[in-house]
């Protein structure tokens, strides 16, 4: 089996590194393709930033208007070819078509978002700050911008950094996870038939060791990652160590509310999409549930059926809606933190665990699982699952869900379901996290919006899409200027 190429300075070319692992199928473990991981491709990643540093010599100072040209044909190619993504993403990373295809489609709302960066770009001017004198503020790019991005958005995630890194000046090195390398060589064939210049957008495979070569590397200037809190910590450490610009998406563990004046079917259904899509696999999956004063058990008894009703199985075949987990050992993980959750006193509604679908036993499946009164102080409340796993838990007022709310180390979303407005606005008020969502399970901020993440949820200031992505992959320079009559010729 061919090991896969690296994409450096406009060619495919094999890797240094001669060390490989496999990229497998999460549905049946069939390997795929063979990826470069190893000490070596450290230097694949210092050939790229090479080749990145060179296009961007001219790239600069290309006129935007022609910088987001090449995006608008992207936009069409990743259209005519979204079908054969979707199924690279679904065959590498386990989640339903349907759902692989929404991914590149808001892979493709940030390529349009990217393509008004002339108008984002755009900035400010003063005249005569002093009598006679004009203040006024340029954005330039800032260099060799470099991405790292994880397993579980393999289609969309780079989009919310590429288009606009380019648009903006910059040119591009990307690091896809290794455990889902497909999708991007497939985009980057797409990339290939645009008309950039060599080098300006750049993909290099391996594990840490290409990461701490983009980390280290003097030409690199920012760096955009998306992955777990403790390695988004480490690569902010590290990144502004070497006096980088980062802006590192973090881990979560999202906490939705439901009042008693909620609609008991629609928020059953949204939050079993919520806590089940992706096989919970999604930095905005819901997580933690708080019914209030639900006396009767009407909600309790609506998730449940709600999560029974989904289909688990290979995410090709027709119908499903559910796919495995990422890895062997990541089953194996989640099925311990709900073996965690029972030892710790939680009563289990529905277990997932043990869960086969024939015709796919070596699959890594976890059926919707359900964990009640799970303990306050316990790991499972604090833990990200990352997998499809519902805690239930039940309080008394609002005022005591937003102080459960708000005592969640991660901030990347939290939920209310209510038909009060009033609740809904002290919750959007006083709730801990960037991204709220009201009657809204995912609330995944379009790319016109920043993907807003707080706390331990991300390490930065400037986050992913629309005008902060434009922010981060520019520096203001500020001119004062004055033009003296009598220094001027006169004609
Ligand atoms: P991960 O942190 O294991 O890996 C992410 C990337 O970092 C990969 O490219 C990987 O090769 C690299 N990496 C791994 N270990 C490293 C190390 N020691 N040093 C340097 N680089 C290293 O994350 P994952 O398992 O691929 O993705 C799942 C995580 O990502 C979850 O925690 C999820 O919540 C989070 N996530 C967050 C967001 C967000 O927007 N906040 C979005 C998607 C996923």
């Amino acid at each position: 089996m061919e090991v896969l190429k690296n994409y450096i300075n406009g060619s495919w070319v094999g890797s240094k590194e001669h060390g490989v692992i496999n990229v497998v199928n999460p549905a049946n473990q069939e390997v795929l393709a063979k990826v470069p991981y190893g000490a070596k491709t450290s230097g694949d990643a210092e050939r790229a930033v090479a080749a990145a540093s060179e296009a961007l010599k001219e790239w600069r100072d290309t006129p935007v208007m022609k910088r987001v040209q090449p995006l608008y044909k992207l936009k069409q190619l990743l259209e005519e070819n979204i079908d054969e993504i979707a199924r690279l993403i679904t065959l590498e990373c386990g989640k339903s078509f349907a759902e692989s295809k929404a991914e590149i489609q808001r892979g493709i709302e940030n390529v349009e978002t990217a393509c008004a960066t002339p108008t984002l770009m755009q900035s400010e001017f003063s005249e005569n700050v002093a009598t006679g004198v004009d203040e006024f503020m340029i954005r330039q790019p800032i260099g060799v911008c470099a991405c790292i991005s994880p397993f579980n958005f393999p289609g969309m995630i780079p989009f919310w950094f590429l288009p606009y890194a380019i648009a903006c000046g910059n040119s591009f090195v990307l690091k896809p996870s290794e455990k889902v390398p497909l999708t991007m060589m497939k985009v980057f064939e797409l990339i290939d038939r645009l008309d950039l210049p060599k080098g300006l957008v750049n993909l290099v495979h391996g594990g840490k060791e290409s990461v701490d070569a983009l980390l280290a590397h003097q030409d690199v200037k920012a760096i955009s990652f998306v992955g777990s809190t403790p390695i988004a910590r480490y690569i902010y450490q590290q990144g502004a160590a070497n006096g980088k610009r980062v802006q590192a998406q973090g881990g979560a563990k999202n906490p939705v509310i439901i009042m008693p004046d909620a609609d008991i079917e629609m928020t059953a259904r949204i939050i079993a999409d919520s806590v089940y899509g992706c096989a919970g696999q999604r930095c905005l999956a819901a997580s933690n549930i708080i019914t209030v004063a639900d006396h009767n058990g009407a909600i309790k008894e609506a998730l449940v059926e709600a999560a029974k009703s989904k289909t688990t199985g290979f995410g090709l075949d027709e119908g499903v809606e559910m796919g495995p987990v990422i890895t062997p050992e990541s089953k194996k993980r989640i099925e311990g933190l709900i073996a965690r959750g029972v030892a710790e006193g939680a009563n289990i509604l529905l277990d997932g665990r043990n869960a086969e679908i024939s015709g796919y036993e070596a699959g890594n499946f976890i059926k919707p699982t359900i964990l009640e009164n799970v303990a306050l102080d316990g790991e499972v409340i604090k833990t990200e699952i990352f997998g499809p796993v519902m805690s239930l838990l039940q309080m008394d007022s609002i005022d005591q869900a937003i102080d459960f709310v708000n005592s969640n180390n991660f901030g990347n979303m939290a939920c209310l379901f209510t038909s009060s407005g009033l609740n809904a606005r002290t919750f959007r008020n006083r709730a801990n996290a960037g991204n709220i969502g009201i009657n809204i399970g995912v609330a995944a901020p379009m790319a016109q919006f920043p993907f807003s993440g707080w706390n331990d949820s991300f390490f930065g200031d400037l986050h992913g899409q629309g005008r902060h992505a434009v922010e981060f992959f520019t520096q203001t320079k500020i001119v004062i200027e004055r033009w003296p009559k009598e220094w001027s010729r006169k004609f």
